[in-house]
């Protein structure tokens, strides 16, 4: 039985299981699966030296990387290198949703300078890549069939990122991020629900039973691991310890990149992802995108991310609810708002380094205004707006309305460190397990389906086409926003597809212009409008209200019980910082004040 304790420890299972928005003061408690114990407080060990007061947070999808990120902050690292330690426990823990495998978006904002920052790891189309290649007889490719071919994989994007942000912002030396997830790669984990619940339902469908290394971790003696299992991933721990070591050319060449080639070039549907592909790999440093709202700025990752929705949402909702509104009104203007920047997003949005995406054009307030004095009608499908009616040009005429779905399997983190750093950060494999083709340890990620899949020769090509080299179209928005003196207010984000932008907005509107607490912003039922129908959830309160005042007002209504966010949010007020989990999750947050 490989990597395999048959240990069920079942006050730690409790304590994994924990959920939903909470604020915790609390002693650590320790990774070991034997027995979970607390650690003393460090809080007077670390002062900040920025004139912070707040202390540090994590709020992150899994308790042992919320205790990886807390341990950092509390030798001392910055958040950025509290995020390297949490992503790399969370691709141990919840491999289902990120890991080395995938990319993401990391912003930073770095209290010295006050300055935000962007850094793209998000995974890039070999060079063999067609725009066709998720067509077969005419027909799009089944999403099932495609998620898990080997076309479907991208360059993965996380060492770098996590490179070109420690360069940039880290205190602790590079090797030191990485212990947290080598010492309980190697020592052993209790399998969280979320990851155990997937697998009996994957069995005999998935890649994931069959691909040699997956089959034999998540499977082993061919059989499910069941939550409770101790695991041991002891190839993570030693291809983390290359990367600590060696840095990342120990991934992106040499013996783990033949692998990953070799891994994305296997049947069925073999891909062409090469090793100079891999080699060639780049995380890029972008200016955030930030704008005004209200006292506020909204600051967000630019294209290929959807970030810039979190500032046409914001202002579009502004342009919209009247000062008199109830808070049925108000939603119906949260909808409205969301139906008008989706059909934008969905048109203009690609890689900004393929294609020129006018986004500076799609936030301005003359546009925004345009756009709210010409609102779809409830039962209408929403149409791209043209900036060429505002500004005169625009590239409106180029591309075609795109519907991809992006079923969700991805996790968002917020940090604030001990000096008033802070991360926004939002790493993916894709779809749950990503391709489900593993190597090293990890699962390779399906990221490539995030482009149009669908080709047709007569249409005009997409803004997200699929282009050799190029990075496909985010819904992930990791968002910070400011205070009119630059300083920081709140951090958020959430996993979820393309209901990613909704989600997230909801936290923004629900705090600032909705009077909730983080954690009663974050419980909010989700609401969700791309395209002609708006989706409500409708398992927690005012959800079932919601639905029927919008299908009174004549929108098409889906009632969803439960949807996939992850928000992990902190909000920064009178120098005291208050952080929530998702209850839709198994999240925790760690706070110490300094
Ligand atoms: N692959 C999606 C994106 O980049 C995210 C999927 C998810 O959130 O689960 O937008």
């Amino acid at each position: 039985m490989k990597n395999l304790l048959s240990i069920t420890v079942l006050s730690l299972l409790v304590f994994c299981f924990e959920t939903g928005p909470v604020h915790i003061n609390a002693a650590f408690a320790s990774p070991d699966p034997a027995e979970p114990s607390a650690v003393e407080g460090t809080s007077n060990e670390v002062e900040g030296d920025s004139g912070w007061t707040a202390g540090y947070m994590a709020s992150v999808a899994n308790p042992y990387a919320t205790e990886a990120a807390a341990e950092i902050l509390a030798q001392g690292g910055h958040a950025v290198d509290a995020a390297i330690a949490a992503h790399t426990v969370l691709g141990l823990v919840e491999p289902e949703s990120s890991g080395l495998g995938g990319g993401g978006f990391m912003v930073v904002y770095q209290q010295d300078g006050q300055q935000v920052k962007f850094y793209d790891g998000r995974e890039t189309a070999p060079a063999g890549a067609s725009v066709d290649m998720f067509m077969q007889d005419g027909q799009e490719m089944g999403f099932f069939q495609a998620k898990e071919s080997g076309k479907a994989v991208g360059v993965p994007g996380a060492v770098a990122l996590y490179k070109l942000a420690h360069d940039a912002h880290g205190q602790l030396p590079w090797a030191d991020v990485f212990q947290p997830a080598i010492r309980l790669a190697t020592e052993g984990f209790v399998v969280p629900k979320k990851m155990a619940n997937y697998l009996p339902m994957l069995s005999g469908v998935s890649l994931l039973a069959q691909f040699p290394g997956s089959a034999e971790y998540f499977y082993p003696d061919g059989e499910p691991l069941q939550a409770g299992d101790v695991l041991r991933n002891l190839e993570y721990a030693a291809t983390l310890t290359r990367i600590a070591e060696e840095g990342p050319q120990a991934f992106y060449t040499g013996e783990i990149a033949a692998s990953i080639a070799a891994a994305a070039q296997a049947e069925p549907n073999p891909g062409t992802l090469s090793t100079d592909d891999i080699a060639s790999y780049q995380a890029v440093i972008r200016d955030a995108i930030c704008a005004d709202w209200r006292d506020l700025q909204i600051c967000g990752a630019t294209p290929p991310s959807s970030g810039a929705m979190q500032i046409m949402v914001a202002n579009l909702y502004d342009e919209l609810v009247s000062e008199d509104a109830s808070q049925m009104e108000k939603i119906q203007a949260f909808v409205d708002a969301q139906r008008l920047a989706y059909a934008d997003r969905d048109y203009y949005f690609g890689d900004p380094d393929r294609i020129n995406v006018p986004v500076e054009q799609l936030i301005d307030p003359a546009y925004l205004s345009y756009r709210a004095a010409n609102p779809i009608a409830p039962g209408d499908v929403p149409t791209h707006g043209d900036p060429a009616t505002v500004f005169g040009t625009s590239s409106a005429t180029l591309w075609r309305q795109d519907s991809t779905a992006e079923p969700a399997g991805t996790t968002h983190f917020s940090i604030v460190d001990n000096n008033g750093n802070a991360v926004s950060a939002t790493m993916t494999v894709e779809s749950i397990f990503g391709s489900a083709r593993w190597v090293a340890g990890f699962v390779l990620n399906n990221q490539l389906t995030d482009f149009a899949t669908e080709y047709d020769p007569e249409l005009p090509e997409a803004a997200n086409a699929v282009r050799p080299g190029a990075r496909p179209r985010s819904s992930m928005s990791p968002t910070i926003v400011l205070d009119q003196n630059d300083e920081l207010f709140m951090i958020t984000g959430s996993p979820g597809g393309n209901s990613i932008p909704a989600y997230t907005a909801k936290t923004i509107l629900g705090i600032v212009d909705w009077n909730l607490s983080v954690a009663d912003a974050i419980s909010f039922p989700n609401i969700v409008a791309r395209g002609q129908s708006v989706r409500v959830e409708t398992g927690t309160e005012p959800g079932t209200e919601v639905a029927s005042f919008l299908k009174d007002a004549g929108y098409q209504v889906q009632e969803s019980r439960g949807e996939n966010s992850g928000l992990h949010v902190i909000l920064v007020q009178d120098e005291m910082l208050e952080g929530g989990a998702d209850p839709r999750r198994a999240g925790t947050v760690l706070s110490r004040a300094p």
